[in-house]
């Protein structure tokens, strides 16, 4: 039973992912990165705006110094298929050298997104590199990335909700779902 059926979600055709299990995953992921990351300050790079819900329920649930940069990084463009072009604005004054960073998206589709961001990354002299994402989608990847963290993995269809949008909506969903064709 859907219970907003007047709302955002009756739109959807069908639930892929309930609120419980993403936050029972999410809570798992953290105890993951915090073994990982122990004794050290994380910078986290967290990818906007899909990332969002996903980014503040991981890192709330990670008791480690960090601090967090947000960046804006995407190969779509208010479309459903990936452009195959990555748009990066690089913040001006972020100093990654040494730094040991926690990067977060969330959903690994083509992978150029990550793949690009990772270059940059090396590129600045961070010391350690460890990425999550909540979704990977089964598909072959145009680029391949390394990922350490990965939530669910998915068949190769266009989701929405918990951050992730169509034409900027349905973000505001608490699930992830499938939209009616
Ligand atoms: P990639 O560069 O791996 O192709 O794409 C990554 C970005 O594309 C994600 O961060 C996300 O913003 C967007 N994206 C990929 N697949 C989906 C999807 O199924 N639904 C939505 N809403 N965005 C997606
Ligand atoms: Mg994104």
């Amino acid at each position: 039973m859907l219970p907003h059926p007047t709302g955002v979600l009756s739109d959807l055709d069908r639930v892929l992912l309930d609120a419980p299990s993403i936050q029972s995953r999410i809570a798992a992921m953290a105890r993951e990165v915090a073994a990982d990351f122990d004794g050290k300050v994380i910078t986290v790079i967290a990818i906007m705006d899909g990332g969002l819900f996903f980014v503040a329920d991981l890192l709330r649930a990670i008791d480690l110094p960090m601090r967090l940069v947000t960046m804006s990084a995407s190969s779509y463009h208010g479309t459903t298929k990936s452009s195959g072009q990555v748009h990066l604005p690089w913040p001006a004054s972020l100093d990654l050298k040494d730094q040991h960073v926690l990067l977060l998206d969330d959903i690994l589709d083509t992978g150029l997104t990550l793949g690009a961001v990772q270059d940059r990354l090396k590129q600045e002299g961070a010391a350690t590199i460890r990425t999550g994402v909540l979704l990977k989608k089964r598909r072959e990847h145009a680029r391949e990335v390394a990922v350490d963290y990965v939530g669910f993995e998915i068949e190769d269809e266009f989701v929405v909700g918990y951050g992730m949008d169509y034409q900027g909506r349905f973000r505001n969903l608490p699930c992830i779902g499938i939209l009616r064709p």
